[in-house]
C-alpha cells in the first residue's frame, strides 16, 4: 500500500474510532451511573439510610458491587479494542471500494478515449488520430528536416461487394484488409482507416520519399492473395495517391486533400497508383469538390428538376414530360446532370440522388392529377439504383405517402444499367413492375444489348437516341435505323418515343415511320416548373 493510501486509511480509522469511542464512553457512563444507584441501593438496604460510612462498608463487602464496579473497566477497554478494530475493519472495505471505483472509472476512461481515437470496425486508429499523427510528424520533420509521406489507399471494388454480398461481407473485407496492412506495416509506419473504404498510410523518415512508391506496390501484392469470406472468394482492388511532405502542401488538411486527388488520378492509371502532381488540379478538384458536396446540396435545396415535354406525333396532343435534374450550384451556377450524375454514379451518393428524385416526382405528378392535368411524368434511374435491393420498398412507400397511381409514371432505364449485372437488374425492374409501374428503354442504339435480354424485361417504351433521331434527314444510316427500330419496337408491342428532334422536318418523317411520341427543342427545351406550367397553358398542338 503506498503513503497517500496509509494516509487515507489512517484519517478514516480516526474519524471512525472517534464515533464508535463516543459510544463507549457512553457505555461507561451508564454503567458508572449504575453502580452509583446500586450502591445506594444496597448501602439503605444494609443501614436502614445513606451515609459515607455505609457506601464504605457495602463497596468493601459486597461481592456484586464488585463485579459490577469491574464493568465500565471492561467496557472502556472492550470498546475502544473493538472501537479500533471496526473503524480498521470499515475503513478497509471503503478502501477497497473505491480502489476498485477508481480502477473501473479508469477502464471506461481508456475505453472512451480510445474509441474517440478509433475505428470500430477495425479497431485502427480513425481520421482524428491520423490528422493528429501526420501534424506531428509535420511538426518532427520542421526540426529534423526530414520528409514525410500520406498515402491514401481506396478498396475500389468495396461497393460491388457491399452491392452483390450485403454489408457484412464488405465489413469483413475491410477487416481482413485491415489485418493484413497492420501485420505488413509496423512501426514507425502508422495506417488508419479514415473513410469507409479509405484507408491510410504514414511513412515519415530519411527514406521515406523513395519508400512511398515501393510501399505502394508492396500494397498491391499484400491486396493480391484471394481473400475467403463466408466460403466466398474474394479480391480487393486498391488505388492509392501519394503526396509528399513539404513539396505538395505543409499542413495535414492540404496534404490529405492532396492525396485524394491523386487517388482520383489513380483511378484512371495503369498502376493502381499515383505521387500528386499540382497539374493534376486542373482537371479534378472541381470534380473532386462537386462529389463531396451533392449530399450538401440535397439538404440546401440546390437541386431542382427540369421537365422537358413529350408529345404525340400524331396529333401533338401532349403526353407527358421527362423530369431532368439540374443543380442550382452557388459557385459554379446551373449545372447540367452530365457534368455530375456520371460522376457520382460510380458512389452511393446516386441513391441519395434517386430517391430525391424519386420523391420530387412523386409529389409533383400527384399534384398534376389533383388539378386534372392528364400527364405522364418520366424518371431517370441509373445503373447503381438497379442494383439496390431495397429500390421496390423505397418506390412502394413513395407510392404509399403520395397516392400515385403507378400508370402514371414511366421509369427509363438503360441498357448498359441492364448489362452490368442482368440479373439483379432484372429482378428489381421486376418487383418494380409488379406494383404496376411501367418502364422505359433509354438511349436506345447506344448500347451492346441483346434483344434476347430486352424481351426479358418488362418493357412499355423504348426511346431512340437523340444521336441518330437529329441527322435522320441527312444520314441515310440513321433514318434506316431509326425506321427499323419503330418497326421493331411496334412488333414487340412497345410505344416508341423518338429523342432529339430539333425540326418541324424530322416530326413529319417520324409521323410517316410511325413513331408514337415526340420529345426535344422544336416541342421544347427542358423548363423549370413554372416555365413548364406556363408552357402547358400556351402550347397549341
Ligand atoms: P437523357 O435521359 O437522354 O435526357 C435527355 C437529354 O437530352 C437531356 O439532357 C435533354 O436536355 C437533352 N435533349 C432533349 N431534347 C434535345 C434536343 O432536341 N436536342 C439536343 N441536343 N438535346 C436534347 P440533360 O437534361 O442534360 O440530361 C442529360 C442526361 O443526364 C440525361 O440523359 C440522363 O441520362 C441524365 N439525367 C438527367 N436527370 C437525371 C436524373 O434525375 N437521374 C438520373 N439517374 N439521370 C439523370
Ligand atoms: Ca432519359
Ligand atoms: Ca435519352
Amino acid at each position: 500500500m503506498n503513503s497517500s493510501a496509509n494516509d487515507f486509511l489512517h484519517n478514516n480509522v480516526r474519524v471512525l474510532k472517534s464515533r464508535v469511542s463516543k459510544t463507549a464512553y457512553q457505555a461507561v457512563f451508564i454503567a458508572m451511573v449504575a453502580i452509583i444507584i446500586a450502591t445506594l441501593a444496597a448501602c439503605y438496604l444494609s443501614r436502614g439510610e445513606i451515609s459515607i460510612d455505609g457506601i464504605i462498608h457495602v463497596q468493601s463487602t459486597n461481592y456484586a458491587l464488585w463485579i459490577l464496579d469491574a464493568v465500565p473497566f471492561v467496557f472502556g477497554i472492550w470498546g475502544q479494542y473493538s472501537s479500533t478494530v471496526i473503524a480498521y475493519e470499515a475503513s478497509a472495505m471503503v478502501y477497497d471500494q473505491t480502489r476498485e471505483l477508481r480502477e473501473k472509472a479508469d477502464v471506461l476512461e481508456q475505453e472512451a478515449r480510445h474509441s474517440a481515437t478509433h475505428d470500430a470496425l477495425t479497431d485502427l486508429p480513425n481520421k482524428a488520430l491520423f490528422y493528429d499523427r501526420v501534424s506531428q510528424s509535420i511538426s518532427a520533420a520542421n526540426r529534423s528536416e526530414q520528409p514525410v509521406s500520406v498515402l491514401l489507399i481506396e478498396i475500389a471494388n468495396y461497393s460491388d461487394v457491399n452491392d452483390t454480398l450485403g454489408r457484412n461481407s464488405s465489413d469483413s473485407l475491410l477487416k481482413q484488409v485491415a489485418v493484413r496492412l497492420q501485420s505488413a506495416f509496423t512501426s514507425p509506419a502508422s495506417i488508419a482507416r479514415i473513410e469507409g473504404n479509405i484507408f491510410s498510410l504514414l511513412l515519415s523518415g530519411k527514406e521515406s520519399r523513395q519508400m512511398a512508391t515501393h510501399t505502394a506496390r508492396s500494397i498491391h501484392n499484400i491486396l493480391e492473395p484471394i481473400f475467403f469470406i463466408d466460403k466466398v472468394k474474394l479480391s480487393a482492388h486498391a488505388n492509392i495517391g501519394i503526396v509528399h511532405f513539404p513539396e505538395h502542401g505543409e499542413e495535414a488538411d492540404t496534404l490529405v486533400q492532396r492525396a485524394g486527388v491523386a487517388l482520383y488520378m489513380a483511378q484512371n492509371s495503369n498502376q493502381g497508383y499515383a505521387v500528386y502532381d499540382s497539374s493534376f488540379d486542373a482537371s479534378s478538384p472541381r470534380r473532386l469538390t462537386l462529389l463531396s458536396e451533392v449530399s450538401q446540396a440535397l439538404d440546401r435545396n440546390e437541386m431542382e428538376l427540369y421537365f422537358q415535354p413529350k408529345v404525340n406525333v400524331r396529333d401533338g396532343s401532349v403526353y407527358g414530360a421527362e423530369a431532368l435534374v439540374r443543380w442550382n450550384h452557388p459557385r459554379h451556377g446551373l449545372l447540367p446532370p452530365d457534368e455530375f450524375i456520371p460522376m457520382i454514379e460510380r458512389t452511393r451518393t446516386i441513391q441519395t440522388l434517386s430517391l430525391w428524385v424519386l420523391k420530387q416526382c412523386f409529389t409533383q405528378i400527384s399534384e398534376w392529377r389533383k388539378q386534372g392535368l392528364d400527364l405522364k411524368l418520366a424518371i431517370n434511374l441509373s445503373a447503381k439504383d438497379l442494383h439496390n435491393p431495397e429500390l421496390p420498398d423505397l418506390i412502394a412507400g413513395l407510392r404509399g405517402s403520395t397516392g400515385v397511381n403507378p400508370s402514371w409514371i414511366i421509369l427509363e432505364i438503360t441498357e448498359s444499367s441492364i448489362m452490368t449485372d442482368p440479373e439483379m437488374a432484372l429482378e428489381v425492374v421486376q418487383r418494380i413492375h409488379q406494383m404496376g409501374f411501367q418502364f422505359s428503354i433509354d438511349d436506345y442504339g447506344t448500347g451492346y444489348s441483346s434483344l434476347a435480354y430486352l424481351k426479358k424485361m418488362p418493357l412499355t417504351e423504348l426511346k431512340i437516341d437523340r444521336s441518330f433521331v437529329t441527322d435522320i434527314l441527312e444520314d441515310e444510316n440513321d433514318r434506316v435505323i431509326v425506321n427499323a427500330t419503330i418497326n421493331l419496337a411496334q412488333n414487340l408491342g412497345l410505344q416508341v418515343t423518338a429523342e432529339g428532334v430539333e425540326t418541324p422536318e424530322v416530326m413529319a418523317l417520324l409521323n410517316q415511320y410511325g413513331c408514337d411520341i415526340a420529345q426535344g427543342y422544336l416541342i421544347s427545351k427542358p423548363l423549370n416548373l413554372d416555365d413548364f406550367h406556363q408552357w402547358l397553358e400556351s402550347y397549341k398542338p
